[in-house]
C-alpha cells in the first residue's frame, strides 16, 4: 500500500461497548498492524442526548484488555488532538457553513412540533414523512425563505439545523472492499441533519466526514449498520471537494444470534447465558448490570482469537492465533459478506484450547485468589502443579477449585453413589491392606508407587477395579480426579495415610 495506512474506531459512548464493536476495533487494529499504519481511537459523543456515563472509560479498559493498542487518539494523544468530537465542537460549524454556501446544503426552521405534525399527517396517509427534495422548497428553508427573512431569524436565535441538500434522481457509485461496487439512487435518500444550533454540535455524518479527512483516515472499517449512510457519505466528500483524499470503505457482516436470525443482542446473552459485552458493566444511571468476559473467567486471548474468526477466516484449518499470528494473516479479502454466527459454545471451547495451553506458572498465578478465598495457603510450585495436572478438564480457571480441592484438602464427606458401590464387602479390608503397602513406600512418586501397590494387586490376584475405587473413595471422597498415583503423589505418604485411616474410622460399611 503506497499511502500511508491510518484507521479509526470511532464508538460513541452511549453504553458499554457491544463485543460486535470490539470486533471492528480488533480488526481496525490488525488492518493497520498489517500494513505499518496507525490504530486511532476517536470519541464520537456529539449525541449529547445519548451520551452515558463512564462509556468512554469502558470503552478503553475494554480495548486495553483485549492487547488493541492505540496509536493515536483519546487518552494517548497526538498530531491531531483532540479526539474527542465534543472538544473539537468549533470546527464543524465552518464546515456546516462551506456546504450551505457551495448550495450542498441550507438552512431548516422546523420545529420539533411542526416535524411531528408532517409525520402525524403523513401517517394518517399510510406514508411515512421524508425530508427530501420534495418537501425542502416547501418547508420554512433557506432555499423557500427569502435570503434577509433567513439572516432575520439566525440573528434572533431562532432554531435552526443545516440539511444536507440530497440531489433528487442521482445515482451513486461506490466501492466496498467487502461488499464491492454498491449503486444507490439518491430519490430514496433523504435530507439528513448535519449540524443543529440548539446545542452547537453536527450530527454523526458531518462530524464523522470532517475528522476522517482531517485525520488523514486512509480506511474506514466498520459495522454493516453504516452501509445505508455511504452515499450520503460519498456525497459529502464530493459537495466538499475531498474526493481524491477520499478513504476507502469496508463494512464487517453483522454478528448474528446463536440461533442464526437477526443481530446478536444482551437480550440473547441474558436468554442463554452468554456475555455480549467484553467486561462487566453496571449503568451508572439504572444500576443495571450485565456480565463481561473478563469477569465470566474468558482469557482476552481466546477472547479475541473467537471475534476475529467471526466474520474473517484464514483460509486454511487453523482456528488458535494470537495476535501476532492474526497480524500477520488478517486481510480484507477474507472477511465474508454474510453475517457470522455466534456459538457460545465455540466461546467456551477457545477458552479451554487457551486454559490447556497454560504453564503451571501461568495457572499458578490466576489459580492462588481462588484457593486463597477457600483458605488455602499453598506454594505457587503447588497450586501450579495441581492446576497443571487438572486443566484438560477445565474450561475457566473457577472450574479448577472444584477439580483440585481434593490436593488440597481431605475429604470431610463420601459421595453417596460411591460410597454405595466400593465401600462394602471385602472392599474395607482391601483398603487396610492397601495402607500397609502404602506405609511399607519410601520412594512415594508417581512412578513407584505405581510399580509398587500395581505389583502387589497382580500378585495377590485382586480386582484392580475395586481397589482403585476405593482407594479414591478414601483420598478423594467422591469418584473424580486424575489418575490415583498422580493424587497419591501430590498429597504424599503421610496424608495418604491420614485419609485411609479416617474412612476407616469414620464411615461405615455399607451392609
Ligand atoms: N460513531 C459511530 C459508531 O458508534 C462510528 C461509525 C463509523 O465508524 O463511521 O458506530
Amino acid at each position: 500500500m503506497s499511502q500511508e495506512v491510518r484507521v479509526r474506531f470511532a464508538p460513541s459512548p452511549t453504553g458499554p461497548l457491544h463485543m460486535g464493536g470490539v470486533r471492528t476495533a480488533l480488526y481496525n487494529y490488525l488492518f493497520a498492524r498489517r500494513h505499518g499504519g496507525k490504530m486511532i481511537l476517536r470519541i464520537e459523543d456529539t449525541d449529547s442526548q445519548r451520551f452515558v456515563e463512564g462509556a468512554e472509560e469502558y470503552i478503553i479498559e475494554s480495548l486495553k484488555w483485549c492487547g488493541i493498542e492505540i496509536d493515536e487518539g483519546v487518552g494517548v494523544g497526538g498530531p491531531h488532538a483532540p479526539y474527542r468530537q465534543s472538544e473539537r465542537r468549533e470546527i464543524y460549524l465552518k464546515y456546516a457553513k462551506q456546504l450551505v454556501e457551495a448550495g450542498w446544503a441550507y438552512y431548516a426552521f422546523d420545529t420539533s412540533e411542526e416535524l411531528d405534525a408532517l409525520r402525524k399527517e403523513a401517517e394518517a396517509k399510510g406514508e411515512t414523512f421524508a425530508y427530501n427534495y420534495s418537501v425542502r422548497e416547501k418547508l420554512p428553508t433557506s432555499l423557500s425563505l427569502p435570503k434577509e427573512e433567513v439572516e432575520a431569524r439566525i440573528a434572533r436565535g431562532d432554531i435552526w439545523v443545516v440539511r444536507f441538500k440530497m440531489p433528487e434522481n442521482e445515482i451513486v457509485e461506490m466501492d466496498d472492499l467487502i461488499r464491492g461496487h454498491v449503486k444507490v439512487n439518491t430519490s430514496t435518500l433523504d435530507d439528513k441533519v448535519l449540524y443543529k444550533s440548539a446545542d452547537a454540535l453536527p450530527t454523526y455524518h458531518l462530524a464523522n466526514i470532517v475528522d476522517d479527512h482531517l485525520m488523514e483516515i486512509s480506511h474506514v472499517i466498520r459495522g454493516e449498520e453504516w452501509l445505508p449512510s455511504l452515499p450520503l457519505h460519498y456525497l459529502l466528500y464530493k459537495a466538499f471537494g475531498w474526493q481524491d483524499s477520499q478513504p476507502q470503505f469496508a463494512h464487517l457482516p453483522l454478528l448474528l444470534k446463536p440461533t442464526g436470525g437477526g443481530k446478536l443482542s444482551k437480550r440473547d446473552g441474558d436468554k442463554m447465558g452468554f456475555p455480549v459485552f467484553p467486561l462487566f458493566w453496571k449503568s451508572p444511571a439504572t444500576g443495571e448490570t450485565a456480565h463481561g468476559y473478563r469477569e465470566d473467567g474468558y482469557f482476552a486471548e481466546a477472547f479475541v482469537n473467537m471475534l476475529a474468526l467471526l466474520g474473517w477466516n484464514p483460509g486454511t484449518e487453523q482456528e488458535l492465533f494470537s495476535m501476532q499470528e492474526l497480524i500477520e494473516g488478517f486481510s480484507l479479502d477474507r472477511v465474508s459478506k454474510s453475517g457470522a454466527r455466534f456459538q457460545p459454545d465455540k466461546a467456551k471451547w477457545f477458552n479451554a484450547q487457551y486454559m490447556h495451553r497454560k504453564t503451571d506458572e501461568e495457572l499458578a498465578e490466576l489459580f492462588q485468589p481462588i484457593l486463597k478465598e477457600h483458605g488455602v495457603e499453598v506454594s505457587d510450585e503447588l497450586a501450579g502443579k495441581a492446576a497443571g495436572i487438572m486443566k484438560e478438564r477445565a474450561t475457566f480457571i473457577t472450574d479448577l477449585w472444584d477439580l483440585t480441592s481434593y490436593f488440597f484438602v481431605a475429604p470431610t464427606e463420601y459421595e453417596e453413589k460411591q460410597t454405595k458401590k466400593y465401600w462394602k464387602g471385602e472392599n474395607p479390608a482391601r483398603l487396610r491392606e492397601v495402607r500397609e503397602v502404602l506405609a511399607s513406600i519410601d520412594d512415594f512418586s508417581k512412578e513407584n508407587t505405581e510399580a509398587v501397590v500395581g505389583g502387589w494387586i497382580q500378585e495377590k490376584e485382586y480386582g484392580m477395579g475395586q481397589i482403585m475405587n476405593t482407594l479414591r473413595l478414601a483420598l478423594v471422597g467422591a469418584g473424580k480426579g486424575p489418575g490415583m498415583y498422580d493424587v497419591t503423589a501430590f498429597i504424599g505418604k503421610e496424608e495418604c495415610l491420614k485419609r485411609i485411616d479416617a474412612i476407616l474410622t469414620n464411615l461405615k460399611p455399607v451392609e
